[in-house]
């Protein structure tokens, strides 16, 4: 076969696979995007997993009539305008693919109104292969998305799903964690028509009810708060003091969620020189740091960073969560650990 470029559509679904490979993904994209526009209150709804509808609604600040075909446009995005922004980035969002990839794969609608705008407006799309349709509709302030149909035009994709349940348990391990890191926002999960989680803002001073909600009251009561601070860095968050087989770990970087091998090994390290033993413990801590010295764009769906001086980070997240285990180590009998 000769070279060829692809033509847009085909492009544009091969694109959409590594931004939205699976339900999950879309739930995570569609929620950063209703935090982006200011929302205080955000409801998801699943049916079959996600792979028949989901639908993601918000009461923030909206999109206006004359740029809702836009906004499903690939590297179409209000956050950004030059290479330089990305290293001052506060947004969750920044690459303007999260709504074109799932316009590319399912039948979309998105309904929106911006405060200042009388009427709602709704763009419906069908796997872009048409041009995007915007009629009158009828909506509070904010937007709501709903996708249905997930990988209808791409059937090796559709067939690569898993269960319902365990998307759904995926759907729910995204939606627990940006819950996780905005307490000051009220969530609500449905799955099938029934309310899973019904979160109410709770503001930061009372963010341990929304991680007794979210994680249970046994996980949240081991928990210990700390903080710590340095000229650029500052951690906030919990902490257990017992080791576990199975420990929960959230830990956010600007905001946003992170796996990373430097995170794990400094607590890992820190539990190590305090109590004299391997063991992995339950944490939910959040750093801030400035957002040049922390590169966000390594991964598609964003969940590796690349530290500057990964070194200078990995030892005070060890130094800061080393305090908790020696204060706690101080006051608790030498048994405590299961
Ligand atoms: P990105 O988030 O990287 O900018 P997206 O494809 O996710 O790209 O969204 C494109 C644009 O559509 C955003 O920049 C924003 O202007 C607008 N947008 C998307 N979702 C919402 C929403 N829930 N409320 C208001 N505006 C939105
Ligand atoms: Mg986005």
């Amino acid at each position: 076969m000769s070279i060829q470029v692809l033509p847009p559509q085909v492009a544009n679904q091969i694109a959409a696979g590594e931004v939205v490979e699976r339900p999950s993904a879309v739930v995570k994209e569609l929620m950063e995007n209703c935090l982006d526009a200011g929302a205080t209150r955000i409801l998801v709804e699943i049916v079959n997993g996600g792979a028949k509808k989901i639908l993601i609604r918000d009461n923030g600040c909206g999109i206006p009539q004359n740029e809702l075909a836009l906004a499903l446009k690939r590297h179409a995005t209000s956050k950004l305008s030059s290479i330089q922004d990305l290293n001052r980035l506060t947004s969750m969002g920044f690459r303007g693919e999260a709504l074109a990839s799932i316009a590319a794969v399912s039948r979309l609608t998105l309904t929106s109104k911006p405060a200042s705008q009388n009427m709602a407006y709704a763009v419906e799309v069908e796997g872009i292969a048409q041009e995007p349709k915007i009629s009158p509709a009828s909506h509070p302030d904010g937007t709501t998305i709903e996708a249905l149909d997930l990988f209808f035009n791409t059937p090796a994709r559709r067939r690569f799903l898993k269960s319902e349940k365990t998307e759904f348990l995926q759907v729910e391990e995204v939606f627990k964690r940006i819950a996780i890191s905005r307490p000051d926002v009220a969530f609500v999960l449905k799955n099938n028509g029934k309310v899973v989680y019904d979160l109410k803002a709770v503001g930061f001073q009372n963010e341990i009810r929304r991680l007794e909600a979210l994680l249970g009251k046994g996980i949240a009561s081991e928990l210990n708060f700390f903080e710590w601070s340095d000229t650029s860095l500052s951690i906030r968050g919990y902490v257990s003091v017992r080791a576990k087989s199975k420990p929960v770990q959230y830990f956010f970087v600007n905001g946003r969620i992170v796996r990373d091998k430097v995170v794990i090994h400094a607590v890992r390290e820190a539990y190590e020189s305090v109590f004299a033993e391997k063991g992995d413990v339950s944490y939910v801590c959040f750093l801030q740091m400035p957002p040049e010295d922390v590169d966000i764009n390594v991964h598609p769906q964003k969940s590796e960073v690349r530290f500057q001086e990964s070194r200078r980070v990995h030892d005070f997240i060890q130094t800061s969560v080393m305090n908790v285990f020696r204060n706690a180590q101080m006051v608790l009998p030498e048994t405590m650990n299961d």
